[in-house]
């Protein structure tokens, strides 16, 4: 079994151990990995082998980002957080055997939503795909599907999220 880890997941490995077969990181991934005792895994990691690096191909970065305009994620998601998304859909299509580790539900529910092998280190996966409504804390505007932008595009203020009912 392939790991493909978001640096949360990452962060978390600590009390898990390098039992398995391999863990990738996508570089996005490694740039967010900052704190001396995440690079100090890294490190050891990469240097036994079972830590590598991979980054997935453009065209599943694009289809990571209409996957999270479709599951209303979006806003919410990083290029490192794409990233993991793509080369998880990537193995997906090539089908590699992988799960994602990643303890964001965000990207959580973007996974669940096109049916990627997912799990959750820290706490308890989601329990069903949410959809999210962006509201702008100003004006009140929502925005309910496809949002691909972080900010309110008449104010500019940063959009929040609540769940659609
Ligand atoms: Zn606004």
């Amino acid at each position: 079994m392939i790991y493909i880890l978001d640096s949360a997941a990452f962060m978390n490995l600590g009390s898990f151990g390098f039992e398995e077969e391999a863990y990738i990181i996508t570089r996005l991934v490694e740039a967010e990995l900052k704190d001396s005792q995440s690079k100090q895994y890294l490190d050891s990691g990469k240097e036994s082998g079972k830590i590598k690096l991979q980054d997935p191909l453009p065209e599943y970065m694009e289809k990571a980002k209409s996957a999270a305009k479709e599951s209303t994620d979006y806003p919410d998601l990083s290029e490192a957080d794409f990233s993991v998304i793509a080369l998880a859909i990537q193995f997906k299509e090539e089908n590699i055997e992988y799960q994602l580790l990643t303890d964001d539900y965000s990207v959580q529910n973007v996974a669940e939503h096109i049916g990627l092998n997912y799990d959750s280190l820290a706490h308890e996966k989601i329990k069903e795909k949410i959809t999210w409504v962006w509201r702008c804390p100003k004006c009140r505007k929502t925005y309910q599907r496809n949002t691909d932008t972080r900010d309110c595009p008449d104010c500019e203020e940063k959009l929040e999220k609540k769940k659609f009912k």
